[in-house]
């Protein structure tokens, strides 16, 4: 499909001269993952002039790496169905969804997965041909009676595929391709979004993207912790121009640490492990979750087994009396772990040295999602106040949006459900908004922050380096807003945060080059991991409760009365402003979480 393009060619000169190359596109989708993808092929199939911008080749997305599976009630295996799927996401939610969400995603997700097989999909099949399914953390038949086969899955690369196919379709429709373009701002004028600027990052040149309507679908912000499952890529860059844009982000609290992280490393090892049968045990030997949830063990929810996992260690039952336990998959033999388990098998071989057919393997929670992000509605309009009010031309989808349909906890396999649901919803409803709307006018000097941004790293001559100043932050983030958080650690990371902030200022950027100058890209996403810190801090410190992933020690009870609401942060002159927002309940009344 064909782009307008005006302006001078790539500017190779100094980093104060830089004019931008002016793009226009109906609609301009930020990110190449799962969610991104699935909109910019919406888009193409209604005939919206469409340009995807992505930092990263769009087929090196995060999503490539998801490894479980995809979460779709379509009782192949076992009797099951779209309810229960809602039941558990919202009691999984620990009641924090909005329902109506939560309905919607549950039964889309069936026709989504059934899409997905059309466009090429290769699913692993049951004997009769019909889609696998596996058991998942949280998961279960008939309102809580046991887990249930639902994930459907492709081994375990299951995102991996799922990349593939979307990627093969959209270049099939003509989708064109900006790869290696990093989004630093929105052009957000009176409420109406009109288009972003981008930075190339094979020669340094900035880029305006004219558009009528524009998603990020930008990924998590997992990088903003020190052991962590997210890739280098997630720096949460499109929250943070968004929260800089003044549209507050919602539930930041929430974080999810994933059980089953690779001792001291992050490394994900995918719940499909315990999918399969695998099992967690303590120092003892003991499996331990039978204790805490007798009904579903090792397959309850991640934040009740990250806990979990925490309590052992605490109490001195981890492995030789260290912060960590282990992952048993022996007993499932060497043929289930070789064919359903491939990459799984790879990674414990490639960084422990060890074999999982016949060794434990050390395993501690890892800083895994973000259940928060940027407000969006069951269209992906992005929402930018409490009373919901629609931002024009502004959608979010994925990972950095928030609908809210996993509240306080994300199940496992909920999150591909999510990205496609309403990655294609996004696509569609923006398909309806281009018909309907013009282009609106560009503001003057629309790249002039980031300009200034870009000015402002390259001439600094401070001491600071990225490196140290973001490894600090990460070990603060960790230490301070983990799996468990007090007032006092909380208070902690916040003036840590300050002290961050400042010594921001001082960063020196000592590549000058304007070629993959992975040096200044490092610190423009270290400005967003700061942003984001603050405000996950300052939301976890003002909720005196404990939900699903924010487990406040000093608060340790739900509490419905004062704390069933949503957070909204927003950020602006330094400040940081708290305002709340009700829950969508639905036909799941409150109750206890037991499993
Ligand atoms: C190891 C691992 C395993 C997982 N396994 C599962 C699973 O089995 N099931 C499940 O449901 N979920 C799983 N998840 C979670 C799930 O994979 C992610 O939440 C989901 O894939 C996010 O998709 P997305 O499209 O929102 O973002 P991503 O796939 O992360 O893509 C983000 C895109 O945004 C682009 N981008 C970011 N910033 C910028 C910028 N400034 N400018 C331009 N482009 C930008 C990137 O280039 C990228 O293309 C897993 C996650 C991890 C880390």
């Amino acid at each position: 499909m064909s782009a307008s393009t005006m302006g001078s060619g790539p500017n190779m000169g100094s980093g104060t001269d830089l004019t931008p190359k002016v793009h226009r596109f109906e609609a301009i989708v930020v990110g190449g993952g799962g969610a991104g993808l699935y909109a910019a092929l919406a888009l193409s199939k209604e005939k919206v002039q469409t340009a995807v911008l992505s930092k990263l080749y769009p087929s090196r997305s995060h999503t490539g790496a998801a490894q479980g599976g995809i979460g779709a009630a379509l009782a192949n295996v076992e009797d099951d169905n779209p309810e229960w799927h809602m039941y558990d996401t919202v009691k999984g939610s620990d009641f924090l969804a909005d329902q109506d969400a939560v309905e919607l995603m549950c039964n889309e997700a069936v026709e989504t997965v059934y899409e997905l097989e059309h466009l090429g999909l290769p699913f692993n099949r049951t004997a009769d041909g019909k889609i696998d399914q596996r058991k998942f953390g949280g998961h279960t038949k008939d309102h809580g009676k046991g887990p249930v086969k639902r994930a459907c899955f492709s081994a375990d690369r299951t995102g991996h595929m799922i990349l593939q196919t979307l990627y093969q379709q959209c270049i099939k429709n003509e989708v064109d391709f900006f790869d290696e373009f990093h989004v630093m701002d929105l052009i957000l004028k009176d409420g109406v979004c009109r288009g972003v600027v981008a930075y190339e990052i094979n020669n340094g040149s900035l880029h305006i993207f004219h558009a009528k309507a524009v998603l990020f679908a930008t990924g998590g912000s997992g990088r903003m912790f020190k052991i962590t499952s997210n890739a280098h890529a997630l720096t949460g860059d499109g929250m943070a121009v968004a929260l800089r844009r003044g549209v507050p982000l919602e539930d930041m609290e929430f974080f999810q640490f994933h059980p089953t992280g690779i001792y001291k490393m992050g490394i994900l090892l995918s719940e499909a492990c315990r999918g399969e049968g695998g099992i967690i045990r303590n120092g003892k030997g003991e499996r331990f979750m039978e204790r805490y949830a007798p009904t579903i063990k090792d397959l309850a929810p991640r934040d009740i087994v990250s806990r979990c996992i925490h309590q052992e260690v605490l109490e001195g039952r981890g492995v030789n009396g260290k912060d960590y336990v282990h992952l048993d998959l022996t007993h499932l033999g060497a043929e289930v772990i070789e064919k359903k388990l491939p990459d799984i098998s790879d990674f414990v071989r490639t960084y422990m040295g060890i074999d999982p057919v016949k060794d434990l393997i050390p395993i501690q929670p890892t800083a895994h999602y973000a259940m928060g992000g940027i407000p969006a509605n069951k269209d992906s309009e992005v929402v930018g106040d409490e009373n919901n009010t629609v931002v024009k031309g502004f959608y979010a989808a994925g990972e950095c949006a928030c609908v809210s349909v996993h509240g306080a906890n994300r199940l496992g396999t909920n999150s591909l459900v999510d990205i496609l649901v309403f990655g294609r919803r996004a696509g569609l409803s923006m398909a309806k908004y281009c018909r309907s709307n013009d282009f609106a006018a560009l503001p003057a000097n629309a790249d002039e922050e980031v300009k200034a941004q870009i000015d402002r790293l390259r001439s600094n001559s401070g001491e600071e380096r990225t490196l140290t100043l973001r490894s600090d932050l990460q070990a603060s983030m960790t230490d301070n807003c983990g799996v468990y958080r007090t007032e006092g650690t909380l208070k902690k990371a916040l003036s840590d945060i300050a002290v961050f902030k400042s010594r921001f200022s001082k960063l020196h950027v000592s590549d000058r080059s304007q070629v993959f100058n992975t040096d200044l890209l490092d610190a423009m996403e270290l400005c967003n991991l700061i942003d984001l810190a603050r405000v996950t801090v300052e939301a976890a410190l003002a909720r005196q409760e404990s939900r699903g992933a924010h487990y406040r020690e000093d608060f340790q009870k739900r509490d419905d009365a004062k704390w069933l609401k949503h957070s909204l942060a927003s950020l602006s002159n330094g400040k940081v402003d708290l305002k709340y927002k009700p829950v969508v309940m639905g036909k799941f009344p409150l109750q206890e979480r037991k499993y």
